[in-house]
């Protein structure tokens, strides 16, 4: 039973983004114990909006492949952090215009589109809480940071295109 709800959780996309829960590290495990399903869940920051559209989705999913389940969604806040996007999920967002933030990696953040290194921040808010507006020098695109409120807030005030981790 684990698999079938797995193989039909992987078919639940972002309300915001087409890509998948699961790619975007938002679905984290699940609890089986007879009818009763358990799915642990990580938004992408504590006042995300879209987690009652996600929750919703979840429930369908998992009623899709179990259709007398006793389902039940379990939050766990603040644990998600960018490294949970899978490498495929950043192939995704790349294409869909988004960048990353990277744990642990020291390096200029970069164009989605041309990857020019001439990007320029443009706010502190993009169309949600978890994005900042970031456009491109180079080739006018504009695209959006995801994730980059924790190096703003848990990091202090550093430069936002150099996300590096502080030392350990
Ligand atoms: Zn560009």
């Amino acid at each position: 039973m684990t698999a079938i709800v797995w193989s039909e959780l992987a078919t639940v996309l972002d309300p915001e983004i087409d890509i998948s829960l699961l790619d975007l590290g938002v679905i984290r495990s699940i609890e089986i114990d007879g009818q009763s399903i358990t799915i642990v869940m990580a938004p992408t920051r504590t006042a995300c909006p879209g987690v009652h559209e996600m929750k919703r989705r979840v429930i369908e999913a998992v009623h899709r492949a179990v259709p007398d389940a006793n389902v039940e969604i379990k939050w766990k806040i603040g644990i998600w952090n960018p490294s949970c996007v899978s490498d495929r999920g950043r192939k995704v967002l790349q294409s869909a215009g988004y960048i990353v933030a990277e744990e642990g990696v020291s390096r200029p953040l970069t164009c989605p589109y041309c990857s020019s290194v001439k990007v320029r921040r443009d706010g502190d808010f993009g169309g949600s809480v978890c994005k900042t507006p970031f456009s491109c020098r180079a080739c006018g695109s504009t695209f959006d940071l995801l994730g980059a409120d924790q190096c703003v807030s848990c990091r202090g005030p550093r430069d936002i295109l150099q996300i590096a981790s502080p030392p350990r």
